[in-house]
Formats: C-alpha cells, structure tokens, sequence
C-alpha cells in the first residue's frame, strides 16, 4: 500500500488487523498458483460438499422466483425452522423475533458486538480465541481484555478465571465451544460454573458462538450456555451453517437473542446488507428441516481424520499436543523449536515456525499469535486423509531437520 494510501484511509481500516486465517489461505493459494505443491491445512473449511437434497431446495427457490430481497432479519419460514432447532436440539426457547439471520456467522457477531459495544467496553476474550472476535470488538472500539488459558488445562477458562477478570467496564464475553482453534469443548459442567459467574454480573452479557455444534467427538450432546435458565436474558447464541453442513461459500449464520439485542442487529444489518441472500435462506430452511445424517457421516470422517493426525503428530519430537474433542482443528504448542535457527535467523515465534514450515515443509498452517496465543500453531484437518498423512510427514521431516 502505498504512504498516501494509508494517509487517506480511516484509521478504522488502517488500524484494522487482516484476518490472519484468510491471509495465509491467500498466501497459500498464490504459492500453488505459481506451481508449488502447498498441502493447505490454514482455513477452517469443510472439503465436503454440500448435501445434495440442499443445493437442489436452492435450485428450486430460484425456479420458483424467490429472487427479491427477503425481509431483513430473514424469511419467516427460514427463521421459524431456526425456532424449532433450537427448541429441538438446544432446549432454547426463542420467537421468530428473536431470530436474526445474517451473511455468515461473522456477520452475526459483528451485528452483536457492533449493537452492544460503546468505546472503552472491556470485551473479555478466554484466549486462544478465533482472530475475528478481537478485530471486530476493536472495530467498535471496545477494549479486548484476554483471559490467558494453557494447553496444560486443554485451553479452557474456569469460573475463577473468568471471575477475575471482571471489572465494571465489562460488558461482553466472546468464546465459542466446540471452539476454534483449539478444539475443546465445554461440559454442561464447566458452562453451569460460567454461567454461576455471569448470572452475578446483570450488566454483563455472553456472545456464545455454537457455530462447532455438530462437530463434537465428546459423544455427550453439546449444551448451549443460553440453557441455563439463569443468563438466557443475558447470552446471544451465534450458530450457522457453513461448518456443521458444508456451507461455507452460502454465506448464512444467526443469531437467538433477547428481542431487543436482536431488534438492534435487524436495524444494524438494515443499513448494511438488507438481508441475507434469498436462494441460501431457502437452502438453510431445506437444511434445518430435514435429517442430518449428511452431516453426521461428515462428522464421523473427521473424527477418523482426528485420530489419525493426533498419532502422527504426538510422535514428532518436541511437539505439544492435545486430543481436540470437537472442530477440526488442532492448536499444538511448537515452543520447542524456539531458538533454532534456519537461513541464518533464529526462529523465535509460532509465526516464524509457519513461514520457516511453509517454505521447506510446503505446508500451510497459521499461527498462534492471531488467536492469542506465542506458543502454538493452528492445522486445520478438514481435508484429506491422504492429505494430512502426506503433511504430517513433511512437517515432521522438517523439525527433524531443526535437531
Ligand atoms: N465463528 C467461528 C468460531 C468460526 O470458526 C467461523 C469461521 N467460519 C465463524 C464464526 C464464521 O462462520 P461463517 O461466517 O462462515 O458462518
Ligand atoms: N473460520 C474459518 C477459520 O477460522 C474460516 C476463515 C475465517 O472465516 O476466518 O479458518
């Protein structure tokens, strides 16, 4: 960019951090462009594709002229199917007016945070974290106060912890379980201990991003932190569909939310968007209204890929690894090779470990930094077996190489 570039743009974009998962995704792609062989593990993507009875609704909904703009928080329909899943997987009890659809789950969060968040609000973070929850509090000028977890306690935060670090400026708590990118997942345990914190704070709310839901080898039913009848008023449940059913490209994701937060993000994504787009609300209406075997035999191909990977891993030297109970990613500490040196530098930082393990691995990874995180990287094994066996290989010929 060039200096007048930066001299003429807000200091809301120049300030803004680039989505460090979309930026390597990026990097990686051009790499393969120019003809090297990248295996990519940095984006968080299914490699399925959408079931197919899905894309044939979306089909349909064109053929059948739903092409005008929908009203704003979604169609009726779509959000009454979002009402009954809720109340049939969730035990959460919403109307159709608290029900907001939006492009994306991150379109969601930003609808939430943008609508509750004034300058100076301290939005607490458990780290690690997914990158954009800090860029979008940020954006809306809030104060990200991390909450420091370890690999050690698989990452989780525990009411003491989240206890601590509350002060009268909080006003917003962002994590996600299953999470991303750490894989863990909260017990109903762990969350009624949370939500005992939380219900003392009435000023305090909780942006509970669900998106993992399905995506869970704990083999117990995922619980929503919005269940606990004591902080329902006080937590926006984010879901949506690009992870539990292949929809990535879609664009679609809501939010379950005390009606006036979601009055504001309906009157947000009015100035913004308009509304999602109307053939993907039909398809997620198909999606929600039908079985979820699809999804489940997804969910078992990444379980298998899970326990592939975690041997792999677990057997190169010096690497740090946890068994991910939920997502497909795994968050694994690469502090051990701090200090080696490659091409004369010495590399000192998760950041340095991915480039150093692009350039002579050809794998793409991200780092840990972005989440919150100086000791881990990220591998995203939502691909294929063969795949991740080929770039376990090459990662681990790689750090060999660093002894
Ligand atoms: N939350 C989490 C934790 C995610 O990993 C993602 C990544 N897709 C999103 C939200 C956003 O999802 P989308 O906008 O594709 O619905
Ligand atoms: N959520 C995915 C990830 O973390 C997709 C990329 C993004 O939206 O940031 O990789």
């Amino acid at each position: 960019m060039s200096q007048t570039a930066t001299a003429i743009l807000s200091d809301r974009i120049n300030n803004m951090q680039e989505s460090a998962t979309i930026k390597m995704a990026k990097m990686s792609r051009e790499l393969k462009a120019q003809g090297q062989d990248i295996i990519d593990l940095s984006l968080g993507e299914p490699d399925f594709d959408t079931p197919q009875h899905i894309k044939d609704a979306a089909k349909k909904a064109i053929d059948e002229g739903y092409t005008k703009y929908t009203p704003v928080p979604g169609y009726l329909e779509l959000r009454k199917a979002i009402v009954e899943k809720f109340k049939r997987e969730n035990n959460l009890t919403y109307t159709t007016d608290q029900i907001v659809v939006s492009t994306g789950a991150k379109q969601s969060i930003a609808n939430v945070v943008l609508s509750l968040i004034n300058p100076g609000d301290e939005v607490l973070l458990p780290a690690p974290y997914w990158v954009s929850y800090a860029a979008i509090a940020e954006l809306a000028e809030g104060k990200c106060v991390e909450i420091p977890t370890t690999i050690d306690s698989n990452f989780k935060v525990t009411a003491e912890l989240l206890a601590q670090h509350i002060t009268s400026k909080t006003k917003l708590i962002i994590f996600s379980s299953p999470c991303n990118p750490t894989g863990s997942v909260y017990s109903q345990a762990e969350l009624q201990s949370l939500a005992d914190v939380v219900k003392k704070h009435p000023g305090l709310y909780v942006l509970c991003d669900e998106i993992y839901e399905y995506i869970n080898y704990t083999g117990t039913a995922h619980t929503s932190l919005a269940s606990f009848p004591e902080v329902f008023e006080q937590v926006i449940t984010v879901n949506g569909f690009s992870k539990g059913f292949a929809m990535t490209g879609w664009r679609l994701g809501y939010i379950g939310a005390p009606l006036w937060i979601a009055k504001a993000c309906d009157k947000m994504q009015g100035q913004f968007t308009s509304g999602t787009c109307s053939i993907a609300q039909k398809a997620g209406e198909a999606a929600l209204m039908t079985d979820i075997t699809p999804s489940l035999k997804m969910v078992e191909a990444f379980k298998k890929r899970r326990d592939t990977v975690y041997e792999l891993l677990s057997n190169i030297p010096g690497l740090k690894v946890n068994l991910p109970e939920g997502a497909f990613y795994f968050f694994f500490d690469v502090s051990a090779y701090f200090g080696k040196v490659y091409n004369g530098k010495t590399l000192n930082t998760p950041e340095d470990i991915s480039l150093y393990l692009l350039a002579e691995a050809k794998v793409a990874m991200v780092s840990g930094e972005s989440f919150g995180d100086k000791y881990c990287l990220r591998m995203s094994y939502a691909t294929s077996e063969e795949k991740l066996i080929a770039a376990c290989e090459r990662i681990s010929k790689a750090f060999a190489q660093l002894s």
